[in-house]
């Protein structure tokens, strides 16, 4: 299971989330292009946050189209470490190590 990034119909650019005008151009119109995943640019632990008081782990995670998406993980990964995508509950998305 995928997320879907948004290209803008006008200019190609692709963004995420979703917006309402494209930054690039300011066109109107999308396609939600499905992504598999990326790779971790940054990676930060918040000690508590969690479930059942865990540290809740989260990323920036760099798609192969540009946009950077932030994602829940299990445990920390290193920069550059790869990651797949997948919606989570509510807007969330998680990530879990490819
Ligand atoms: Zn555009």
């Amino acid at each position: 299971m995928s997320i879907d990034l948004f290209r803008c119909k006008t200019c190609g650019q692709h963004c995420y989330p979703a917006r309402l005008l494209c930054f690039r151009c300011g066109g109107a119109g999308f396609a939600a292009v499905p992504c598999d995943g990326g790779l971790v640019e940054e990676c930060t632990s918040l000690p508590g946050r969690g479930a059942q008081g865990g540290a809740l782990v989260l990323a920036s995670i760099r798609s192969p189209a540009g946009p950077v998406v932030i994602a829940a993980l299990p445990a920390p990964l290193p920069r550059g470490a790869a990651v797949l995508l997948r919606p989570g509950p509510g807007r969330a998305v998680l990530g879990d190590p490819a």
